[in-house]
């Protein structure tokens, strides 16, 4: 009874967002995705472990869901969260999970990504990424709303980093922030000038249309290898419109049954009630 309950709020709420509880949902609906033409981006929903067998299953489900990738032919990358890896027990626990993850994604030939979290965990996640970039095939996130981004995106890039750019999605903290959607979309836009001007390859994770249409005029000019991403469940027929028109796109695919947080940020950033009721009742079907 309790799991049916579960199982339809489950739907309700997070549904449009997640691919579903297992690893199989995820590559289900990658293959859905693979079929217009749109990459996948699968993340394993969970964050802040200090339980060890917590962090223990979020990296043997990667390492499965590698497998699953590889044995299923399909065109996605992964997105590990530093905290679901063991960020919050001790940096050593940390680096193994991290590198053995990358290890046999690197064998598989999978893109591993680096979600960036709070504003307190940027070192440690810089750190952590900059270990393992020697080898090929792993990127990281970055955030315009936090002031640091802009030195930090200049010294990583030039170490070689691939980036995916995103306003970012947790609390704004006072002085390291930037405090207004109008200033963090500023930043957003700098910072991307930035990525144009000096980066080879690299992600734009927004639902901004204008910062989209900004960016597609400045690769008028410098032709870079530009991914434009987005979350599953926002937008997604703006992004096959553009994967028709050309560009590389991906959907960024969470899968799991800790999806509350997940959807929390998610309801928080649609705003207001009005577009909650309308970005749930809209039909997301790609046809
Ligand atoms: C591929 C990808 C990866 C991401 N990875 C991270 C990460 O690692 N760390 C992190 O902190 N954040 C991450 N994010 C989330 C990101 O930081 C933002 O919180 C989120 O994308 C909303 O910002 P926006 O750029 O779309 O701009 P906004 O200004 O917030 O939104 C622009 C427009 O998009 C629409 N929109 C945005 N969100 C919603 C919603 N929930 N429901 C309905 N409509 C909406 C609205 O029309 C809005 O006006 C990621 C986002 C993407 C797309």
């Amino acid at each position: 009874m309790m799991s049916n309950v579960q199982n339809f709020i489950e739907k309700a709420i997070a549904g449009r967002w997640i691919s579903g509880s297992t690893i199989q949902d995820a590559i289900t609906d990658s293959k859905e995705f693979n079929s217009k033409g749109i990459k996948t981006i699968i993340n394993y929903l969970g964050e802040s472990f200090t339980n060890d067998y917590e962090i223990a299953e979020a990296v043997d489900t990667y390492m499965r869901l590698i497998r699953y990738i590889a044995e299923n032919g399909i065109n996605a990358d992964i997105s590990v969260k530093p905290t679901q890896l063991g960020l919050l027990k001790d940096a050593d626990t940390l680096k193994s999970n991290y590198s053995k993850i990358v290890a046999e994604a690197r064998k598989a030939k999978i893109f591993v990504w680096l979600d960036m979290e709070e504003a307190d965990y940027v070192d440690a996640t810089i750190q952590l990424y900059l270990s393992e970039l020697d080898g090929a095939g792993v990127g990281i996130c970055m955030q315009s709303y936090l002031k640091r981004s802009e030195d930090d995106i200049r010294k990583i890039l030039q170490k070689g980093s691939v980036i995916r750019l995103v306003k970012g999605a947790y609390s704004s903290t006072k002085n390291k922030s930037f405090n207004t959607r109008e200033a963090v979309t500023s930043n957003y836009s700098k910072l991307m000038g930035m990525l144009f001007s000096q980066g080879a390859g690299f992600t734009l994770g927004t639902h901004d249309i204008n910062m989209i249409k900004e960016a597609q005029a400045l690769n008028k000019e410098y032709r870079r290898d530009v991914t434009y991403a987005m979350l599953k469940g926002i937008n997604n027929k703006y992004l096959l419109d553009l994967s028709k028109s050309g560009n590389k796109v991906a959907v960024y695919l969470p899968f799991g049954k800790r999806w509350l947080a997940y959807s929390y940020r998610r309801l928080k950033e649609a705003g207001h009630i009005k577009l909650i009721l309308k970005s749930l009742m809209k039909s997301q079907k790609l046809e």
